[in-house]
């Protein structure tokens, strides 16, 4: 390349006029806020149907645990799914669900109101009422939206485990919630197999004494065959909910009533089960999905999202359901039955926002832009991204190969911990900037700051941190609250600040670029790098299809830069240490950022480890580098992956 590139700082897409002209949130939103944050939320909340109004906005007196709209009572379920019946709107879509194998339904809000109701009266009829834990282990169906929203109807807690999880990693969430019912499938679709899973389920559950009932749905059904069964304990899903009632009276609850446990990644190690309430979470969640997304009554709106990850709780359930929205759900892998079934799906349904995540977007990338081409996707008119920073690359692919360079992408970040957005655009308001969040939305405070809590000047690396609370927060991690100050409060105690784990720069405008968790911080030389900056910089590479960067202990300078590159084509390296990329790499990234950031070891891999939900465990490759194991590996997708990047790290530390 002769000519430096634009760094993405300097890249801005403002919003095209057409979509501000027809924005539900306008620029003075943030100003609105900001004068009054109390007032702000406490106008969103009443968007909400509450069955006693709440008498306080918010209770710090009890922080970290914030309180929320004390006083109040409501139901969220009544909020996601009644609410919509009784105003008239019940003959509208609330779910086009795809199933794996390509069979589909599709389900009203009255329909869904009827299936609630009737699981509602099975769970209570299985003894399941106020307060007691209930895990999902079930793929994306109606019946885990059903089961989730039924749980909040009567007030229990629901913990939803990705359904791919190992037996180990599920007992460990049965085990940690207490649990008294397991619901899960006979077997599960993935990448076009049928795979049993009721075994795992048992294993799971096996001596758990708190677990009274295994409910069983059917969905494989003669593919799997012959499963197990425990009379007493186990109960059919069929046998049980069709005889139900389709009339439940809801009972209302208190705002601060919980709602559900959510275990986080396990980017950083153990997962944490973070504990959401109701009202100040479906307040929260509700308003930034309709701002953010900027949600119609006409739009059919698609987030890929497992619905066990926080993602989908946020925005696959309680925040489209809370706003009428219809929704497509997805059951299988994007990639069966062939790469493009996320555009078959996006064009069947006439999908016009569709959200997803960087992982996902680098793997069509792979397939080059005639993947997208070849289907229909004029439909669209916002996208989205969540779950890692999204490389500028892949940013500016995904606006141009599959938003025809119309669609405005909301780059939204949040976590498990912040229920829902906190820097995030309005998008028919804020510019965008490829590969940052931007600001933090109305009525939210973050920004970036040092060890001592002061403001970082623009383009130093520091950390996100939280300043005001916000109505979504979590509440406490599931029987651990010391964790919960320890993690998040006690490091900014003096500021009552949140501490989010993630590294950051703040621009001169004033946008966030999120640079990785602090612990993947590079520290070279008593220079700061961000591992996705670097990832960033490889990435725009043509020959580089996907990176990451761990930082590995060297004597001079302290930490080296190792990078595990996937090249484009996806032909498997037969050279780990192919010094002729590793020179045009480090060229290149030297270009890109600095001469200081060169990566001293390139090691090209077949694969990279990610955790179930797509994100790059860049811990377990540190570990191996500086000669570390025993790292946590139940959050792994696929630990074939790992293995593969530790016989490319021995072939080329050997041929050193
Ligand atoms: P664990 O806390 O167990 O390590 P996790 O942090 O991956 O797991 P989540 O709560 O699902 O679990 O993910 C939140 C994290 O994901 C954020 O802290 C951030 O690192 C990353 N993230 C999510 N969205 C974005 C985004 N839009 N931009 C940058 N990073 C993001
Ligand atoms: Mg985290």
């Amino acid at each position: 390349m002769s000519t430096a590139p634009t760094p993405a700082e300097d890249l801005l897409f403002p919003p095209p006029p057409e979509f501000t002209a027809q924005a539900n949130v306008g620029a003075r939103e943030y100003e609105r806020a900001a004068a009054d944050p109390e007032a702000f939320w406490a106008e969103q909340a009443r968007r909400l149907q509450w069955d006693e109004p709440f008498t306080t906005v918010f209770d710090g007196s009890t922080l970290p645990t914030a309180q929320w709209f004390t006083g109040g009572r409501l139901n969220v379920a009544v909020n996601c799914v009644d609410r919509h019946v009784a105003a008239g709107r019940g003959d509208k879509v609330a779910l086009h669900w795809e199933g794996e194998p390509g069979d589909s339904r599709t389900i009203t809000y009255a329909q869904l109101k009827d299936e609630v109701c009737r699981l509602a009266n099975a769970l209570e009829e299985l003894g399941v009422g106020h307060g007691d834990r209930v895990v999902l282990y079930l793929p994306v169906l109606p019946e885990t939206i059903v089961t989730t929203m039924a749980c909040a109807r009567i007030g229990a807690v629901v913990s939803l485990v990705f359904g791919g999880f190992s037996a180990e990693a599920l007992r460990f969430r049965v085990e940690d919630t207490g649990a008294k019912l397991l619901v899960c499938t006979d077997g599960q679709f993935r990448r076009g197999t049928a795979v049993a899973v009721k075994a795992a389920a048992d294993e799971a559950v096996a001596g758990l004494e708190h677990v009274e009932h295994v409910l069983v749905l059917r969905r494989t059904g003669e593919r799997t065959p012959d499963v197990p069964w425990t009379a007493g304990r186990d109960v059919w899903w069929h046998e049980l909910v069709e005889r139900q009632s389709t009339e439940h009276v809801a009972p209302s609850f208190d705002a601060e009533n919980p709602l559900f446990i959510i275990y986080t990644s396990g980017t950083t190690g153990k997962p944490k089960g973070l504990v959401h309430t109701s009202g100040g979470y479906l307040t929260h969640t509700s308003w930034s999905h309709w701002a953010v997304f900027d949600v119609k009554d006409d739009d059919v709106y698609w987030c890929q999202a497992d619905l066990a990850w926080v993602t989908a709780h946020s925005y696959e359930m309680y925040g489209p359901l809370s706003n009428g929205v219809t929704q497509v759900i997805y059951e299988g892998s994007p990639l069966t039955p062939h790469p493009g079934r996320h555009f078959e799906v996006i064009e069947k349904y006439g999908v016009t926002i569709y959200y997803t995540a960087p992982t996902l977007v680098r793997t069509f990338m792979k397939h080059g832009p005639e993947l997208p081409a070849r289907f229909d996707l004029s439909s669209l008119r916002l996208l989205g991204s969540v779950g890692e920073a999204i490389n500028p690359e892949a940013w500016t692919w995904l606006h141009r190969e599959v938003g025809g360079g119309r669609c405005p992408i909301v780059d939204t970040w949040w976590q498990s911990e912040t229920g829902a957005a906190v820097v995030a655009p309005l998008p028919g308001v804020t510019p965008l900037k490829p590969g940052s969040g931007t600001v933090p939305l109305p009525g939210l405070a973050a920004t970036v700051v040092d060890e001592a809590g002061a403001e970082c000047a623009p383009g130093q690396t520091g950390v996100l941190v939280i300043t005001r609370p916000w109505p979504g927060m979590a509440r406490t991690v599931w029987r651990d609250h010391a964790r919960f100050v320890k993690s998040y409060w006690e490091p900014y105690a003096a500021q009552g600040w949140y501490l989010a784990g993630d590294a950051a720069t703040k621009d001169a405008d004033g946008y966030i670029w999120i640079g990785g968790r602090i612990d993947d911080v590079l520290n070279v030389s008593g220079h700061r790098l961000s591992s996705i900056e670097l990832e960033s910089a490889l990435v725009s590479h043509p020959r580089v299809a996907e990176a990451a960067v761990v930082g590995a202990p060297d004597e001079t300078t302290g930490q080296r830069i190792v990078a595990f590159v996937i090249t484009r084509g996806g032909a498997p390296a037969d050279d780990p240490g192919d010094s002729a990329l590793a020179d045009l790499l480090r060229a290149h990234v030297a270009q890109q950022i600095g001469p200081v950031a060169r990566p001293r070891d390139v090691v090209v891999v077949p694969d990279l480890p990610k955790t179930r939900s797509g994100k790059i465990m860049r811990r377990l490759m540190a570990d191996m580098t500086a000669g570390r194991g025993g790292g946590d590996v139940t959050s792994l997708q696929d630990e074939t992956a790992l293995a593969a990047v530790e016989t490319a790290w021995a072939a080329y530390t050997a041929s050193r």
